[in-house]
């Protein structure tokens, strides 16, 4: 039997389970801090399922990354894992194999082992930022250095705001919950995360502007998918499809009224758990040539 580890880095939680045949047998989640905390973690879920050692290790990170080489580059969002090489640390530790994957691509692979198992989909993180992972031909879209399905950084409006990037205008700085949370606070004075503006906008004409126009983007951005690609589906995940109710239906309208045919859209069956899923079942996804 496969003993394999996930590790989802978040931003603010990080997220370590002991996984056999798609089942989370232990578990550990604690705020998110540097390696040390990740390698204790796992030693506690071994100790608690019994496995002497894992047969692999697989790593989500909402961070670049240099995936070839297992190693986290810059990221502001992540201080403790600037330069860490994840890949090589924890291997040592472990004496394993351990692989390295943007986050909403673990995701991806979540659904693809464990969840809507399509061969043709796109997983969309909506969240504090905007991630993906494409699956084409039951098969993970990796791009040439593993930076495919960047999603959230199609711009989509060339003078638009900033994003955390360093462009402007990416789909991300228009409809990410950071972006918006930034926006209400601007735009309607007061301190309010993305959940509590889609709350505001049941009875605040401005907070409802800002939603539909949050929504309209990530339409754009859906329909700009729908076309390249023609997935079965488009499946998302993350805090703010938390409020697919209120948001569901204008992401949707939004899309179909920028694409041809009818993109259908789907929120995760697999809930918080899918980019840890995801990242135990990374191994058996990385490109075969590398
Ligand atoms: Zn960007």
């Amino acid at each position: 039997m496969e003993h394999a580890i996930g590790v989802d880095i978040g931003g603010t939680q990080t997220r370590v389970a002991a996984v056999g045949e798609g089942q989370i047998l232990a578990r550990r989640a604690f705020p998110t801090r540097g390696i040390h905390e990740v390698e204790r973690a796992i030693r506690e879920v071994l100790v608690e399922v019994g496995w002497p050692q894992p047969t692999t290790i697989g790593v989500g990170a909402p961070a670049p990354m240099d995936m070839r080489a297992g190693r986290i580059l810059g990221c502001p969002n992540l201080p403790h894992w600037n330069g860490v090489e994840v890949t090589q640390d924890l291997g040592r530790a472990f004496g394993c194999p351990v692989s390295l994957a943007n986050d909403a691509t673990c995701a991806a692979i979540g659904e693809l082992a464990y969840g809507y198992r399509a061969r043709d989909f796109v997983y969309l993180t909506w969240s504090t930022g905007i991630g993906g992972g494409i699956v084409s031909g039951g098969r993970v879209v990796w791009g040439a250095s593993g930076q495919a399905g960047e999603i959230g950084h199609i711009v989509l409006e060339p003078d638009g705001p900033p994003c955390a990037c360093g462009k402007r205008g990416c789909l991300e700085a228009l409809a990410g919950g950071a972006s918006l949370a930034r926006r209400a606070a601007a735009e309607l004075g007061t301190s309010l995360s993305a959940r509590q503006l889609v709350e505001r906008a049941a009875y605040d004409a401005a907070a409802r502007r800002l939603i539909a126009s949050a929504c309209r983007a990530l339409g754009q951005g859906i329909a700009i998918l729908w076309e390249i690609l023609e997935p079965e589906r488009i499946i998302l995940g993350g805090g703010l499809t938390g409020s697919w109710a209120t948001l569901g239906p204008q992401v949707l309208s939004a899309a179909r009224s920028m694409a041809r045919g009818e993109p259908r859209l789907e929120r995760t069956r697999l809930g918080d758990d899918v980019g840890l899923l995801g990242a135990a079942a990374l191994p058996a996804h990385l490109p075969t040539d590398w």
